[in-house]
């Protein structure tokens, strides 16, 4: 770990982004940098044979989280919309098939459904992390899924909610900008079907780049 205060650290500049702003993204040099040896995290040992696949193995836990994170936005979204839908007086009626509804409650009711899918994906890529079994392809799954949910939900509740979505009196916007990320990091949508494509067509990386 590089403290704030070490010498040869120099804070170049704050990155300003679409969403997550109360999280800093910032641009750092490290020049003649020298890190008291307490400061290290993990082995000194560098472990060649773990290499990539290493690094890899940290995704297999770290993505669940992202999947998460990208649920709980959606969920934020869903939660809010419905109060906004009934305060307009648009009845979602879960004994009734979707198209014999309003627009607005079908509506809702695709998003829930989605919803549902990549929270199950999310938890059972969670689950199997938690429980140490390997769940490379179950985490690019929930990643790709949940990501891919979470921004579009945080969109459709914009649209869906009006000026009221739109405007910066209400989360909604802030959720749409904050979700995209929730796609992007921990390796972008398109690199998860990537992994997952791999993994079900038995390729490797050179075969399926
Ligand atoms: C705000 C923010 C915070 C971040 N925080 C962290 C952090 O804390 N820790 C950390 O390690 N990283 C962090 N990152 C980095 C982040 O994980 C990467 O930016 C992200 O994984 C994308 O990688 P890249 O930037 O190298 O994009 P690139 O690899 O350059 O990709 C650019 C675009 O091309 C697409 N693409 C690339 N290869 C393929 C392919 N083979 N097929 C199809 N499409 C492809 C990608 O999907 C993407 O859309 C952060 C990034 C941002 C923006």
């Amino acid at each position: 770990m590089v403290e704030r205060d070490n010498p040869g650290l120099k804070l170049d500049r704050l990155e300003h982004k679409l969403g997550i702003r109360a999280s800093d993204t910032a641009n750092f040099v490290l020049e003649d940098c020298r890190v008291p040896k307490e400061n290290l995290l993990g082995s000194p040992e560098i472990e060649v044979k773990q290499g990539f696949a290493g690094v890899m193995q940290t995704f297999d836990n770290t993505r669940p989280l992202v999947a998460g994170m990208a649920i709980g936005v959606a969920r934020a979204c869903l939660e809010a919309t419905r109060v906004r839908l009934q305060e307009a007086g648009v009845e979602i009626d879960y004994d009734t098939p979707p198209h014999s509804q309003s627009a607005a409650a079908a509506e809702f009711l695709a998003m829930e459904a989605d919803f549902e899918a990549a929270r199950l994906l999310t938890l059972q890529a969670a689950w199997m992390a938690d429980n140490g079994k390997p769940n490379s392809l179950q985490a690019s799954m929930a990643k790709a899924k949940a990501g891919r949910t979470g921004t579009d939900i945080a969109l459709r509740c914009v649209a869906l909610c009006g000026s009221v979505g739109y405007g910066e009196g209400d989360l909604f916007e802030k959720w749409a900008r904050d979700a995209k990320i929730l796609d992007l990091f921990e390796g972008t949508q398109q690199i998860q079907l990537l992994v997952v494509a791999r993994q079900l067509l038995g390729k490797t990386s050179a075969e399926l780049k």
